[in-house]
């Protein structure tokens, strides 16, 4: 939550400079550091005003440990509206780490609901309400989504109850703090479903397969012009290349088959049998980057960027066998995803 980060970082200037300070040296610190946070938050929510559309991928990486990916977290910024697409474990901190309009949060869209992709839907459910969100927070999501609100809703509401007796109505109004579950119909199976509409910001749903994960889905925005795919997790299936046709940006996610089966078989000869197992069992319902790439090549993807980056790529080594083969199979230009990463599409109409 900035508040608090905002509250955090001044109690260390505080503690660093108050035995060598004056007063109105300490005034003087805390108003520049006060204007310059402000300034930022208003540059941050300028976004919401922007004709480009923006991608910023605030988490990289899968469920594994990982020092530089957190996992899934993918924001769009387009005709004022902020969605996140997933929430991993550490990600609403990155939202404002990432200079990004966290009071302007519009909605969130799950694509399923393994602990990886939705850990910080509390976190970012209550950050926005602090930060001034304006309404009660939109959570779309395949069937089950009702329950993960739920549950999400009722560990936090506690904390809700102890904020609006302590800081006042006024300041965290309990009409805007609550979540709102938009469970996800398919009619047919491979057909993609418009669920979400709103200020030229077109946001269609389509099945993955991620089994026994059912149902589990992927998003295609459409935003003048622009076409931008995450596929969440799944395999190679027969459609996913319909619903990525001629995006500009596919963000797919990507399981090294090589990689894993390595780090299980070390795993099994390290005796680590339960560990080894997981690693084996994970590969059946991912998708290889090469995969990833003929899925791309077939749909005319512009750019293909990788998210949900698994294994983690702890040096060179690792990065390219992850990236080994893709070019072969793919003419477009190939992205590692990075947290922190940003997209900025023009309007075409
Ligand atoms: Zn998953
Ligand atoms: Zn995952």
């Amino acid at each position: 939550m900035k508040r608090a980060w905002i509250v955090l970082a001044c109690l260390s200037l505080v503690a660093s400079i108050a035995l060598s300070c004056t007063t109105d040296q300490l005034n003087s610190l805390m108003k520049k550091r006060i204007k310059s946070m402000l300034e930022d938050r208003a540059q941050a929510m300028e976004m919401l005003e922007d004709p480009d559309m923006h991608v910023i991928l605030v988490g990289s990486g899968g469920p594994l440990d990982n020092e530089e990916r957190l996992a899934s977290c993918t924001a769009i910024i387009a005709g004022g509206e902020f969605i996140v697409v997933d929430l991993g474990a550490g990600t609403w901190r990155n939202v404002n780490l990432l200079n990004l309009p966290s009071g302007g949060l519009s909605a969130v869209f799950l694509t399923h609901f393994h602990s990886d992709h939705i850990a910080d839907l509390g976190e970012a459910d209550f950050g926005s309400w602090t930060q001034a969100r304006k309404t009660n927070l939109d959570v779309y999501g395949p069937e089950g989504v009702d329950r993960v609100v739920r549950g999400f809703s009722m560990a936090y509401a506690l904390d809700k109850k102890y904020r609006i007796a302590h800081h006042g109505e006024d300041i965290v109004p309990p009409g805007t703090s609550a979540m709102v579950s938009h469970t996800i119909h398919f009619k047919d199976p491979d057909e993609a479903v418009l669920f979400f509409d709103r200020n030229g910001l077109k946001a269609y749903a389509f099945l993955v397969d991620h089994f026994p994960v059912v149902p589990a889905v992927g998003y295609r925005f459409e935003y003048k012009g622009n076409v931008v795919v995450i596929t969440g997790d799944t395999k190679k299936t027969p459609t996913l290349a319909k619903h990525a046709k001629n995006a500009d940006i596919l963000i797919s996610e990507g399981l090294s088959m090589r990689a894993v089966k390595v780090l299980s078989d070390a795993l099994a000869e390290a005796n680590q049998p339960r560990l080894s197992k997981i690693m084996k069992d994970v590969m059946n319902y991912h998708i290889d980057p090469v995969q990833a790439g003929e899925v791309a090549q077939e749909a005319g993807a512009k750019k293909l960027v990788f998210n949900h980056v698994v294994p983690p790529i702890i040096n060179r080594i690792v990065k390219s066998i992850f990236l080994n083969g893709v070019k072969d199979v793919y003419d477009g230009e190939i992205i590692l995803g990075e947290d922190g990463m940003r997209f900025t599409l023009a309007p075409k109409e």
